[in-house]
């Protein structure tokens, strides 16, 4: 009996394995048709200054709308997108479409907010990538001032001095970069102090966890302090709850982020929220 039942299990098993394989691989094979078929769109969400709760910039966030399999969120397709390196149309996407919303709040509503969008390392350090973001600026008429990097601390783990050379490039067109994800696991307190980075996102997993944790508040209330005697300023992502504003705000964190505040929105919602669709 325990035998037929260990046996059905394991065909389900296998069967899961079997659907998850089938996933990968629509996923591995599929992204660049579901670009040509207009399944891939950009979501913006806010960040807010501290004290005014005024939006300060907007973050893009990708999302797929397969025919074939629904909605698929980045967590899941990006990695493989870097595996494959259709990451770089991907991100050729992401750059485009964030600058077009830039360009289109400064038509309607003369009303400047820069979007931050992430950059993959694979990106930044695919040789192609710099000529497309001045072509892109230009396509637009944006100046480097209207669009922020964000690039992931895996990346600023291996300080070499080409990350910093690259990174240069890009402050030098007025490209504010972030270090995203602070606190997941990778970085040092060292990277901070070597990479000329603008701003670091800390991790909302750490976020979370200070609500609990009092000693992770102490740290986080150090190292926001060390960030701010570097010029480098904070913000805090994954706020859920009045809870965990007041405590990044009494950290004195410059920006802050998450569900609390707003969701990623679809370019038109973002613009409704930022009140700039009755004005256009
Ligand atoms: P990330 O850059 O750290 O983006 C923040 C993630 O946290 C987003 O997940 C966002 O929807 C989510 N988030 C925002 N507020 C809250 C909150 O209050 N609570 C919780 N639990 N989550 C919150 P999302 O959109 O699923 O993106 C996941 C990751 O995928 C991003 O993490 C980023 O690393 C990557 N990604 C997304 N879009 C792109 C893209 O265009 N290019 C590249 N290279 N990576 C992207
Ligand atoms: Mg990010
Ligand atoms: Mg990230
Ligand atoms: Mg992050």
């Amino acid at each position: 009996y325990g035998k037929k039942r260990g046996f059905d299990y394991c065909i389900d098993y296998n069967e899961e394995i079997r659907q998850h394989t089938k996933r990968v691989l629509f996923i591995e094979t599929g992204i660049l048709n579901g670009l040509q078929n207009h399944e891939f769109y950009m979501t913006y969400q806010p960040i807010v200054s501290l004290g005014s709760e005024r939006v300060a910039m907007m973050e893009a966030l990708m999302r797929w709308e397969s025919e074939t399999f629904g909605m698929i969120m980045p967590d899941e397709f990006i990695p493989i997108a870097e595996k494959t390196r259709t990451i770089i149309k991907l991100g050729e996407f992401a750059l485009d479409s964030a600058c077009q919303t830039v360009r289109k709040m400064l038509d309607t509503a003369n009303v400047s907010i820069p979007i931050s969008i992430n950059i993959s390392a694979i990106q930044l350090f695919d040789s192609s990538f710099y000529q497309y973001v001045l072509k892109t600026l230009a396509k637009y008429s944006l100046s480097g001032a209207h669009i922020i990097f964000e690039i992931t601390e895996s990346v600023a783990l291996d300080m070499t001095t080409r990350t910093i050379e690259v990174i240069k490039l890009f402050r030098a067109l007025g490209i504010k970069i972030a270090l995203d994800d602070f606190g997941s696991g990778y970085s040092s307190l060292a990277s901070i102090l070597n990479i000329p980075f603008d701003f670091i996102k800390i991790d909302k997993a750490i976020i979370h966890k200070m609500v609990m944790d009092s000693e992770i508040k102490i740290f986080m209330g150090a190292l926001m302090y060390l960030c701010h005697s570097k010029g480098l300023m904070v913000i805090s992502e994954g706020i859920e709850t009045a809870v965990m504003c007041d405590k990044v705000a009494e950290l004195q964190t410059d920006y802050l982020q998450g569900f609390y505040y707003a969701k990623p929105m679809k370019a038109a919602a973002a613009e409704a929220y930022l009140g700039l669709a009755e004005r256009s």
